[in-house]
């Protein structure tokens, strides 16, 4: 009967409340329970030590605690680490442990593969195995920061999948981040290829997340040309959904631009650029250096700093966003699951 009992990470603290009450548990005991499970990473209600023991039977009989299990752990060169986790649900996915400095970055999957096939991405050759459950997008983080005791400043999904196309699962995952594990909401980062109704409900949100775009080129047909999938969505559409996210949220996005040689990296994409980032729209480019795949026709551009300063003359706030943990295929576009040994 293990199946039928309620998933312990899907539970408010209203909900927990209302259950104890109706138990006739005071309303404190739930606050412990909380304790354990979100400030101090114990998941397990036999190590809830304060607790009566009645009431740690109660727990372990009538919800489950699932853990995701790590199957696999790879440290980079430069500190980066892969992990792959074996899901509650079943099957794994890849999630991302970055360092740099006193910042500590946790790349989550929200998605198994993923059903864009943007040309130049590993986890786009895959094709979407299946969505993840809000938790497990959850478990990610819990497992890295409780079971591995990974320090996480900060958050970004862009792991494996399109967040907004497993919208309502990221949006508990977010409400798990924020409401149970105390992040900020300006310290999560939404990375989205573009889906203009998701871009629209999540500017709807109360919090405010960060939002990066994967932009690649702002000349349509090159757009489409990297991104198939994204054919039917225009830019002028897309333009207009992150125009309304800046305006609602007095605020910057950031657009991602993987710079690819020959491809998306002359002068005429400067210009494209230029041109698309002008108000309403306002939005600083990511220059991100291309994480070769194997098997795919894609060289990461020499003109990187070049193309930086190109749009910096023209008044753009550009970054760069140099690789990290490549020499374990961790990085960005890198995740498919391969295991590196
Ligand atoms: N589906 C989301 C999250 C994907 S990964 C999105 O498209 O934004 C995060 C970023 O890595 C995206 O900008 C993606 O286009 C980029 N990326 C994919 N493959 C890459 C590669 N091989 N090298 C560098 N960046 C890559």
């Amino acid at each position: 009967m293990v199946g039928v009992k309620p998933v312990f990470w899907t539970a408010s603290l209203e909900e927990l409340k209302r259950e104890f009450d109706s138990a006739g548990l005071p309303a404190y005991r739930a606050q412990q329970v909380w304790q354990w499970v979100w400030q101090k990473g114990i998941a397990q209600p036999t190590q809830m030590t304060d607790l009566p023991q009645s009431l740690r039977q109660k727990l372990e009989a009538e919800w489950r605690f699932p853990l995701p299990r790590l199957l696999h752990r790879r440290s980079s060169q430069d500190g980066t680490q892969k992990l792959l986790w074996e899901l509650p649900e079943g099957g794994s996915v890849e999630s991302v442990w970055i360092p740099q400095r006193q910042r500590f970055t946790l790349c989550v999957s929200s998605q198994m593969g993923c059903s864009f096939n943007c040309r130049f991405c590993a986890t786009g050759q895959m094709g979407l195995e299946r969505q993840l459950k809000g938790y497990e997008i959850l478990l990610q983080v819990y497992g890295a920061k409780f079971l591995l005791g990974l320090p996480i400043t900060h958050i970004v999904f862009m792991g494996m999948g399109e967040p907004l196309l497993n919208y309502s699962a990221v949006m508990e995952a977010l409400t798990g981040l924020t409401q149970r594990m105390g992040f900020s909401a300006r310290r999560i980062t939404i990375s989205t290829v573009g889906i203009p109704k998701g871009i629209e409900r999540l500017a709807e949100r109360p919090e405010r997340f960060e939002l990066a775009f994967s932009l690649h080129s702002a000349i349509p047909e090159k757009r489409q040309a990297l991104i198939p999938t994204a054919a039917h969505i225009s830019l002028e559409s897309l333009r207009a959904a992150l125009a309304y996210y800046c305006q609602k949220r007095r605020d910057w996005i950031t657009l991602e631009y993987v710079l690819l040689a020959n491809i998306n990296d002359g002068p005429e994409d400067v210009a494209a650029l230029r041109d698309f980032v002008a108000p309403p729209l306002a939005a600083k480019v990511n220059l991100i250096e291309y994480n070769p795949t194997p098997g795919l026709p894609f060289r990461p551009s020499p003109r990187l700093k070049e193309f930086q300063r190109a749009l910096l003359r023209r008044g753009l706030i550009a970054t760069i966003r140099y690789s990290r943990g490549r020499d374990i295929a961790a990085g960005c576009g890198q995740l498919a699951r391969q295991l590196v040994s």
